[in-house]
């Protein structure tokens, strides 16, 4: 999506300006995207008339300006239609691989949860050229209606060339999954790095980036930090910006299973470190109440993580801390480099509030106080079909951004 910016010649820029306006203003009249983007009418006029012939963006009245005008001259606004593409994301996450089909606007019309993704890569291939078709079919809508398929996973990935530099399967390096797809499926195939594609989701579906810096702080199965700067995600010259899960917290501390660095973020926070050491309680005995809500430590899953620490279970509660700990110290590293005004914190840790105060103050203790009290941190209810819409859109984002391909 990067791709081409910087070649973007003016005409191009005001053409992605004026759709990404509309659509993340729908309904909007012509007068007020020229007076929003200091743009003349005739240039809206010019780029509107071909969105209206494809019929993605449709005329409506403003119903409550003509009333209040009684008699006045109707205006007319322009909106999105939703229903004119849909889109299918898939999320090839450590735990399972989802399918969410979109309508434009990001609604979510149908999902299906399947397999956790396979170790080889021609297997997941094979079976992803059978899924997503067979997904489309049960989901009824018109082959025509398909704008194309966003598919997003952990990793160093470089989605405007589609290839994947590392991810958590070994063996997929430098694979490009989304061509040999694209070959096969007959439509448009964007990959694009799991947290990348959430802070593109909260920017184009959910309207959620009113101010910048915006930063997008996920902590799952590993962690990572993605974020919006100067209306640019930032993506760094090889792809591997955001990666504050390998932001090294501990000196000499424990080996890194991603990267095989010492005291990684990653080897001390996010779901497979707690994980790791709830289970390593468990094989000691200490753990008592995680054997009573789990048969074996291979089968512990973090909402069962998530109860025990519900339930006052000291051991587990120790864990969470420390792993906040860690997390808070993390993000105030970022906030002190960065200086966002927003950030959105994701996370399925964060069901429990006191999980969520419990980051703050680790992370307002190392901030510079310059910050305090002037950013705005949002928890995102836990939605395990996140990465999936994400994957959804960026492909709409980059529809406004690029076209039709
Ligand atoms: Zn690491």
């Amino acid at each position: 999506m990067e791709k081409g910016i910087n070649q973007f010649d003016q005409k191009h820029r005001n053409s992605w300006l004026i759709k990404k306006h509309l659509y993340l203003n729908s309904p909007i009249s012509r007068v007020e995207i020229a007076h929003d983007l200091g743009l003349t009418t005739p240039v809206i006029t010019g780029i509107v008339s071909n969105l209206l012939a494809d019929h993605v963006v449709r005329e409506v009245d403003e119903p409550d300006l003509v009333e209040a005008k009684g008699a006045g001259r109707r205006r007319v606004m322009l909106e999105f239609n939703p229903d004119r593409y849909y889109i299918c994301g898939v999320d090839l996450s450590p735990y399972h691989t989802n399918y969410v089909l979109t309508d434009l606007q990001g609604h979510t019309l149908a999902r299906r949860q399947t397999f956790r993704t396979l170790d080889e890569y021609s297997k997941t291939m094979e079976q992803l050229e059978q899924q997503i078709p067979d997904f489309w079919e049960e989901c009824k809508i018109p082959r025509q209606k398909l704008l194309g398929v966003g598919i997003a996973m952990p990793g160093l990935i470089n989605g405007s060339e589609g290839k994947i530099y590392t991810t958590f399967k070994e063996g997929w390096t430098q694979s490009d999954p989304a061509a040999g797809l694209e070959a096969t499926l007959g439509t448009r195939v964007l990959l694009e790095n799991n947290v990348r594609a959430k802070v593109i989701c909260a920017e184009i579906f959910d309207r959620m980036v009113k101010s910048e810096p915006f930063l997008y702080f996920s902590i799952s199965y590993g962690v990572a930090m993605q974020m919006i700067i100067d209306d640019k995600v930032l993506y760094g010259d090889s792809a591997a910006a955001g990666e504050i899960g390998h932001m090294v917290v501990q000196r000499d501390g424990p080996v890194c299973p991603t990267c095989g660095g010492r005291g990684c973020l990653e080897a001390l926070a996010g779901e497979r470190a707690v994980l790791n050491r709830c289970r390593e309680a468990m094989e000691k005995n200490s753990g008592e109440h995680l054997w009573q809500l789990c048969s074996s430590p291979e089968l512990l899953t973090m909402d069962q993580v998530l109860q025990a620490q519900a339930d006052g279970d000291e051991t587990v509660e120790t864990m969470i801390q420390d792993a906040l700990d860690y997390l808070g110290i993390a993000l105030s590293n970022a906030v002190n480099l960065i200086s966002p005004k927003a950030v959105v914190i994701d996370g399925r840790m964060f069901r429990l509030e006191k999980n969520q105060r419990y980051l703050l103050l680790a992370a307002e203790r190392n901030m510079f106080r310059v910050h305090t009290n002037r950013i705005q941190f949002t928890f995102l209810p836990f939605d395990a079909y996140r990465g999936a819409r994400a994957a959804a859109a960026v492909v709409v984002k980059d529809y406004l951004y690029n076209g039709i391909k």
